[in-house]
């Protein structure tokens, strides 16, 4: 394959030499679990969204989860309670719900932005719903002024799904002010899956957050319930961030303007270079740093998706579907009730990544558009 999808040792390649020596320190330091690394890349991440708080986890399910499980401990949330969510999210943004006991009520999308419609959220005041998750998908941030009346005028917490934007900034400031993705809204669940913009060696994930109520439980709810040693308030789970993944986070975060950047480039040539009329392009954001493209998704319309994928495996490029089915039509979500979500349905079949995240030399991004643009 010529342009492949993704190769991650290749995109870890550059990084090779300051990664280990980072994981030879943590060998060498004898201390695996907590310590200078995870409190060190804590601090440093928070710097990054501009919170109060970081607090390192096991992966980016878990952070979302342990947020609303802390939120039903501290009684902000209670069982049963409804949960608006963007309907063609990754599927971990539903199970976070569910593992917490809530009720996910999933919202249509908007067929432009690809993120959650917020028109439809002015349809869900006064419906139940007590929170929202909002998805900064594929990279770009999902909060605008219709989403913060609507999160104001209902007093719903507003947890963001932050696994692709790390580093994406809001022309609107969020409800403490930040303009950062992982600050706009009352806490933010990051993953540092391989694949994401800033990637571990293995599963990690953190929690941003303002609220110094809320970071502590979350901490103690990954510690077993406990923050003390042997003083167990909550009846809690073990999902710490290892000290040896949070050393590779720290030689990766040190890199992520750049890696946006060389995101933002690739996608700056697709924009240019696509001009096949089957495909519809992502959306260029008026502010170049609302979206750091964790993924350049295009829309194949006539029910020739998966045509064009096929042909361009055979002409050397790889490409993904992210996602191929939406949550609420998994077999696991088949009692959830939901309204009809005929756009997100719509996308599931229309969907294509193109590859971002390695780094192409001047010229490749073109070729790959021109290999899509002789499809016909
Ligand atoms: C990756 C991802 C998650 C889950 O993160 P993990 O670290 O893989 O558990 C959640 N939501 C979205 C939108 C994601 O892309």
């Amino acid at each position: 394959m010529k342009y492949p999808f993704l190769d991650l040792g290749e995109v870890n390649a550059p990084y090779m030499d300051r990664m280990a020596a980072a994981a030879e320190k943590v060998i060498r330091s004898g201390r695996y679990i907590g310590g200078e690394e995870v409190a060190l890349f804590e601090q440093e991440l928070a710097a990054l969204t501009g919170t109060h708080h970081a607090v390192g986890v096991s992966n980016g399910l878990d952070a979302l989860r342990l947020i609303l499980r802390a939120y039903v401990e501290m009684g902000r949330l209670s069982k049963g309670d409804k949960v608006a969510v963007q309907a063609n999210t990754y599927i971990a943004s539903f199970l976070a719900i569910t593992d917490a006991g809530l009720t996910p009520v999933p919202v249509d999308v908007d067929p432009v932005t690809l993120n959650i419609d917020t028109a439809r959220l002015e349809e869900r005041m006064d419906s139940g719903v007590k929170a929202l998750m909002a998805v900064n998908l594929y990279g770009r941030v999902a909060w605008d002024d219709r989403m913060r009346r609507a999160v104001e005028r209902n007093g719903w917490l507003l947890i963001e799904d932050n696994a692709q934007a790390i580093g994406a900034r809001s022309p609107l400031a969020g409800i403490g002010g930040g303009h950062v993705a992982g600050s706009l809204g009352h806490a933010a669940g990051m993953s540092f899956y391989p694949t994401k913009n800033v990637g571990a060696l293995g599963d990690a994930g953190a929690v941003t957050t303002d609220d110094a109520e809320l970071a502590e439980t979350v901490r103690a709810l990954a510690n077993y319930g406990a923050l003390k040693r042997y003083d167990n308030r909550l009846c809690g789970f073990n999902c710490r961030l290892d000290p040896i993944q949070a050393a590779m986070l720290r030689v990766k975060l040190s890199y992520l303007e750049e890696e946006n950047r060389n995101r933002l480039r690739v996608a700056e040539a697709y924009e240019r270079s696509i001009t096949n009329p089957l495909v519809i392009k992502p959306l260029m954001a008026e502010a170049t740093d609302s979206c750091v493209w964790h993924q350049y998704v295009i829309r194949v319309g006539e029910a020739r998706r998966d045509e064009l994928k096929r042909y361009l495996e055979e002409k050397g490029v790889g490409t993904d579907i992210h996602y191929a089915v939406p949550p609420h039509l998994q077999p696991c979500y088949r009692a959830l009730h939901h309204d009809p979500l005929p756009i997100t349905e719509r996308l599931a079949g229309e969907i294509l990544s193109l590859p971002i995240a390695m780094r192409m030399t001047s010229g490749e991004p073109e070729e790959i558009a021109g290999i899509i643009n002789s499809f016909g």
